[in-house]
């Protein structure tokens, strides 16, 4: 048989990495300004046509290329950013993939202006489908200019797949908001079609906020500031009544990196507890700052996660942090972490004479600043954890006569540690403890099982849903008082798609019309707090493609569902909740993974355990 493996001519192979990097005008948006932020500009102007689409042009005054550098920018994997791998680590720019401009210039028109400060003249450069069109020298100002026209020109089923021109340009707008906010002494400009839709002058980050999202703004912001070791945290928070039905303004930025991150989101939203309903989401502009070495930025070019080695640290400091100024700002009394969760319900309450309960405020508390040794250690977790610990051993003492003593326990003696086992499966049920909040971990009888509680419940909700959805038999739960929900007209037309699989999961919708949704029942597995929230995700799910494309509409629509309403990291369980959990678990089909294929439960057996006292 002849040889039949070719190599792709580099147009077609950066076509198709292109389809990585470029998903649609917002994209590009991001690209070129975090070139200009990378190359050190001062003044950033971005235009744009036809929502991106018919063009994307980014001005900056920073430092420019010189000829064989403008020449070189559009090869994949040329940068100037990172020299070797140990660079990826160490990280100072917004680029480092080299792979933008190759990218772009694969699927569009392109067009680059740029000189360099000490060149008398600049480069004047057009590439269109990677093939460079011409090269010339042109009188242009020091920095660069780089214009993206007729995105997807070769690709017409990218090019049919963009949205309307009003989606396209709100994910431009996003992207502008997070590179704008991130760098506030860098002064931007946007005009779309011709008139301006953002003029923001150099400033501070509170004025760059206000600039950005009005001036009303301003009354709003809590300043939030703090700084460890290990983390330096600025920002503000949006006082509690400001906070959202629908995902708004929530920002986190990593050393000046746009980010998203669910769990640090948890974080935020947990210091504001009992000040707003369960439904609202908090706003927030948060900038982080770490050691670079400490982060693994996503190499995936389009992602906005990051690793962070500390995540448990990070996320109680931030929590504190956000806690210490809502009430440093007379916005909610200090709770004192250190202070027993009894202490506030004393039992005989009832028989003391009721008197109108005094307030403490502690405006200097601080949780970093006082116990400089616990510094970067879990301590908001720390109750909750000797709590699960306390309760596992109250729940031994009560069960067995055999554990009363714990401490005179022969653990030499096999058979004690083998009887320990096995008593506590046999007689005691399921003794069940949570770890970090994250992890249920379980006895068994030769050792202990350790489930990731939110996948676990994933899981749970997925082969429900999904059976709910194909077989149709859901129940609803009537809703007293309908919920009227508003939804941009758009996001309403994606929800009227999924409309008939969404009734088949328990949902009523009594009306749908414009930018307002009615529901009069909803799915008895979820509580009604959580149906916007559900909802929002659910139309980002859907606009992203989470999870992949490839699946079936119902599949995503469980996962997605599934994934929005399952018990999130950092929330406690109670042991019926624990147990009623796990139960659930092993009556699915396929417990041991969750509805993306990631491991729900490990165990860990006595060996496994003797072998590290050897
Ligand atoms: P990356 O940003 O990952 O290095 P890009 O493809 O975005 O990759 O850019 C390639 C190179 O082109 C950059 O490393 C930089 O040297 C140069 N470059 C791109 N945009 C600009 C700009 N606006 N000003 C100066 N140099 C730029
Ligand atoms: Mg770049």
């Amino acid at each position: 048989m002849a040889d039949i493996i070719q190599l792709l001519p580099d147009h077609v192979a950066n076509q198709i990495a292109a389809g990585e990097v470029v998903q649609r005008p917002a994209s590009v948006v991001k690209e070129l300004l975090e070139n200009a932020i990378d190359a050190k500009a001062t003044s950033i102007t971005l235009l744009i046509k036809d929502a991106g689409k018919t063009l994307v042009q980014v001005t900056d005054n920073g430092i420019g290329m010189s000829v064989t550098d403008a020449r070189l920018s559009f090869e994949r994997h040329a940068t100037s950013k990172i020299k070797s791998a140990e660079d990826l680590f160490n990280l100072h720019t917004k680029g480092f993939r080299g792979e933008a401009l190759a990218s772009i210039a694969a699927i569009a028109h392109v067009e680059l202006k740029t000189k360099t400060e000490n060149s008398e003249i600049g480069t004047h450069l057009t590439i269109e489908g990677s093939k460079v069109i011409s090269q010339d020298p042109a009188v242009v100002p020091k920095g660069t200019t780089i214009s993206v026209k007729n995105l997807f020109y070769n690709i017409p089923a990218r090019r049919n797949f963009l949205k309307s021109n009003s989606v396209e340009t709100r994910h431009i707008i996003d992207e502008f908001h997070r590179v704008a906010l991130a760098h506030p002494s860098v002064a931007f400009q946007m005009l779309h079609n011709g008139s301006d839709v953002f003029n923001l002058p150099s400033s501070n980050s509170r004025q760059r906020i206000v600039n950005i999202f009005g001036s009303k703004t301003n009354e709003k912001l809590v300043p939030v500031s703090e700084e460890t070791e290990i983390l330096k945290i600025e920002g503000f928070v949006l006082k509690p009544e400001f906070g959202k039905k629908s995902r708004g303004e929530q920002f986190f930025f990593v050393n000046d990196r746009f980010i998203k991150s669910p769990y640090l989101h948890h974080a935020v939203a947990s210091a504001f507890e009992g000040l707003v309903k369960n439904d609202i989401h908090p706003g927030y502009f948060l900038f982080l700052e770490v050691d670079p070495h400490s982060i693994d930025i996503n190499i995936h070019p389009t992602k906005t996660e990051i690793k962070f080695d500390d995540e448990h640290s990070i996320y109680a400091m931030l929590r504190a942090t956000v806690k210490h100024s809502l009430g440093q700002f007379n916005i909610a009394p200090v709770l004192d972490f250190e202070r027993d969760k009894g202490f506030d319900t004393p039992y005989d309450y009832s028989k003391k004479q009721p008197t109108v309960p005094s307030i403490e405020v502690d405006r200097d508390f601080n949780p970093f600043k006082e116990k400089p040794k616990q510094g970067n250690i879990n301590f908001p977790f720390k109750r909750e954890q000797s709590a699960s610990w306390e309760s596992l051993y109250v729940g031994l003492k009560d069960e067995t006569a055999a554990i009363s003593g714990l401490e005179d326990i022969e653990f030499e003696s096999e058979e004690v540690t083998g009887s320990l086992f096995g008593n506590s499966e046999a007689e005691t049920g399921q003794i069940t403890f949570q770890l970090q909040n994250k992890y249920i971990v379980s006895p068994l009888k030769n050792g202990m099982m350790i489930i990731h509680q939110n996948l676990a419940h994933q899981r749970i909700l997925y082969e429900e849903l999904l059976k709910n959805i194909t077989v149709k038999e859901a129940v609803s739960q009537q809703l007293l008082f309908p919920l009227q929900l508003h939804f941009s007209k758009p996001d309403v037309e994606i929800i009227e798609k999924i409309r008939e699989q969404l009734e088949h999961t328990g949902f009523i919708f009594s009306e749908m019309k414009e930018e307002t949704i009615e529901i009069s029942g909803i799915p008895v597995l979820i509580l009604e707090s959580h149906v916007v929230n559900l909802l929002n995700q659910l139309v980002h799910d859907i606009k992203e493609e989470v999870p992949d494309s490839g699946f079936s509409q119902n599949d995503k629509l469980a996962k997605s569902m599934a994934a929005s309403m399952a018990i999130k990291t950092g929330v406690s369980l109670n042991k019926e909740e624990r147990e009623h959990l796990i139960n659930q678990l092993f009556a699915c089909k396929e417990p041991s993974v969750s509805p993306n294929n990631k491991l729900v439960f490990t165990t860990l057996d006595a060996n496994d355990i003797d072998k590290k006292f050897i």
